[in-house]
């Protein structure tokens, strides 16, 4: 079931306080998002489905039109997280790496249409820029009247963020909109993408991190880890005893189901040849897709596992209902 805002947030929360991580899978077609849940439905395990702008504005869904983007989104995940085999698999969609001229209007529509987290990428935005542009945010909530969840970020790619940082980030905007925040992702030591020296990954910060905006929000706020690609399966499970309670996976996702592509149409290309009794059973989309599916699922699954997310999906959704 797709979660609406306020029950995204007793997702974040219940991660916390049950110490697993939610995968984040930052998914770019239609199949991809298929193939998450089918994982997550695998697992009996909550899943969030993410998509940064170069999806929103990406051929498969906005063409160029970052709102047809998130309407195209949200109409084909709705529509398939709350189909009946997915009913129990609680499923937040995110916006991830939002940024440029458009990052307000973009955020404000996806909070119209029913998202059920927000964030936005703060790595060309000095301190202010950032604590203004998610003070924004809540203003557009609160004078709407909408619910909103939100992830906050600081300096993913640059190291470890100080601890003064998250006092003066989180907190001033937890200051001025209190209950708006669910998510922190200050820098850990990881970078985005594949084969960087992830050396500089510090559990002890996750820990440190999650602390101080706990208290300073009163309530437990986990920590989103960016940059998760480059990770050893055991430095993830330290992630997550640390206090990490989401974690993003684009760039290796996106080249494992990149490399069952490639291996499909090289395999299969002679069925391709004109002619060729398979032709048409090899070139339509269902065949590359189903191939891909195959490969694919099996390691977000095993993702899903390690990061100890396995068994909470039934057991959320029934606190859900008795909580409604
Ligand atoms: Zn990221």
């Amino acid at each position: 079931m797709l979660l609406i805002p306020e029950q995204a947030r007793t997702l974040y929360a219940h991660a916390v306080e049950h110490r697993y991580a939610i995968l984040a899978v930052n998914a770019d077609s239609p199949a991809a998002c298929t193939d998450a849940l089918l994982a997550a439905q695998a697992c009996d395990a909550p899943i969030i489905i993410e998509a940064s702008l170069w999806q929103l504005t990406g051929h498969s869904f906005g063409a160029g039109d970052p709102l047809l983007g998130v309407n195209r989104y949200l109409a084909d995940l709705r529509t398939l997280a709350d189909s009946d085999g997915f009913r129990e698999v609680p499923v937040a969609f995110h916006t991830d790496h939002i940024k440029g001229p458009e990052t307000l209007s973009i955020l404000r529509h996806a909070m119209r249409a029913g998202t059920s987290s927000i964030s936005l990428d703060s790595s060309d935005l000095s301190l202010e820029e950032n604590i203004e542009m998610m003070s924004s945010l809540c203003t557009f909530a609160d004078e709407h009247d909408l619910p909103a969840t939100l992830e906050m970020e600081a300096g993913v790619d640059d190291g470890v963020t100080s601890i003064e940082a998250t006092r003066a980030l989180f907190g001033a905007v937890e200051d001025r909109h209190p209950g708006y925040l669910a998510l922190w992702a200050p820098g850990v030591g990881t970078k985005h993408g594949l084969d960087r020296d992830m050396g500089g990954f510090s559990p002890d910060a996750v820990r440190a991190h999650r602390e101080l905006a706990s208290d300073l929000a009163g309530r437990p706020i986990g920590i989103a880890l960016h940059g998760s690609s480059g990770l050893t399966e055991e430095q993830l499970a330290d992630a997550v005893a640390a206090g990490v309670s989401k974690v993003n996976w684009s760039s290796e996702s996106l080249l494992l189901r990149a490399h069952a592509a490639r291996d499909y149409y090289r395999k299969q290309a002679v069925h391709l040849e004109k002619g060729h009794a398979e032709f048409k059973t090899t070139a339509m989309d269902h065949g590359v897709q189903t191939f891909v599916s195959d490969r694919y699922r099996p390691r977000v699954e095993s993702r899903i596992r390690i990061q100890g997310g396995a068994g909470h999906g039934k057991v959320f959704m029934s606190l859900l209902d008795t909580r409604q």
